[in-house]
């Protein structure tokens, strides 16, 4: 089994679904709300845990009712939460905003992620026992950073999802091996627009880099060869929260598993090419006897 280790954040979603999204001073009268355990940390945990992973995940949720959910639906799904801390105050939150037309606006509220601003003892030994460190930026970049550079000390393979997406430091990028951002991401990284010219660029920085494009699949670049487009399963799309964090959690299973990048990225979109058929983010994440089906 593939140990996974991920450093990142919890969030519990808070999930309005409005006609048309209130402007300033105006009240308006919502169909549906829907409380959502989130956060891009524990997505991707849940999502290596239900594709064969043996996943542990770092984090902090609060001591609040929200924090108890989180963690018990980390723990449903398989994930290790012994170094998952409760800080005192509340939990990360979300709030989003979702129009009719699927237009959304969101509010998001570190809470707990906040206080991971740093590895506490006995992280560096948690990591260095794991195959692959999973890492996004939805906590603070001192704790990224340290995490990355302790894998790194331990010869341990780390994937860095750069969301949201900001400009990175060297010493960041220096500590990664597979940097795996979509469109928007390597735009913002790199400022160009071609998804081809932004993953050929950004291997000045890191040595491998997938570019997930959507629907249409994944762009693999390493230093020395030539580009792989790798195509997404043809499915109809209902729901796509969460695809992006499900495809990086299976990619880490398939890898730790010494499949062939080529054969790892197809199994990583047959993982998020079922979830993105289903509603919800974690939710909707498949489990590895379907992923399997889904891949033959
Ligand atoms: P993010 O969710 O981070 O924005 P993407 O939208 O690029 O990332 O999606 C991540 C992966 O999920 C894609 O590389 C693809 O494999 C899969 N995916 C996303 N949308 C679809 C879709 N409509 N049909 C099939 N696969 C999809």
């Amino acid at each position: 089994m593939t140990d996974i280790v991920v450093l990142g954040s919890t969030n519990m979603d808070l999930v309005t679904y409005v006609t048309k999204a209130p402007q300033r001073g105006e009240t308006v009268t919502g169909r549906e709300f829907r409380t959502v355990p989130g956060g891009k940390g524990a997505n991707q945990a849940i999502a290596a845990a239900r594709a064969g992973g043996d996943v542990l995940m770092i984090g902090a949720v609060g001591n609040d009712a929200y924090g108890t959910h989180l963690r018990s639906t980390l723990e449903h799904s398989g994930v290790d939460t012994d170094d998952l801390r409760t800080a005192e105050g509340p939990s990360g939150t979300a709030h989003i905003v979702v129009d009719d037309e699927g237009g959304n606006a969101i509010v998001v509220i570190p809470g707990a992620n906040g206080t991971l601003d740093h590895l506490s003892p006995g992280d560096e030994g948690v990591i260095a026992s794991a195959d692959i460190l999973l890492l996004q930026l939805e906590i603070p970049l001192p704790a990224v950073v340290a995490g990355a550079q302790a894998a790194r000390r331990h010869d341990v393979r780390t994937v860095l999802t750069p969301s949201p997406a900001q400009p990175l430091p060297d010493e960041l990028l220096a500590a990664v091996d597979l940097l795996v951002p979509n469109e928007h991401e390597a735009t913002t990284l790199t400022g160009r627009t071609d998804p081809r010219e932004a993953a050929t660029a950004l291997l000045d920085r890191v040595p491998e880099v997938v570019v997930t494009l959507g629907a249409a699949g994944s762009l693999y670049v390493t230093r020395g060869a030539d580009p792989l487009t790798v195509p997404a399963p043809k499915v109809t799309a209902v729901d796509s929260t969460g695809a992006g964090d499900t495809f990086v959690g299976a990619l880490a299973v398939a890898l730790g598993e010494g499949r062939p990048m080529p054969d790892a990225l197809a199994w990583a979109a047959a993982a998020a090419a079922l979830s993105v058929q289903r509603e919800g983010a974690s939710a909707s994440m498949p489990y590895r006897p379907e992923i399997e089906a889904r891949y033959a």
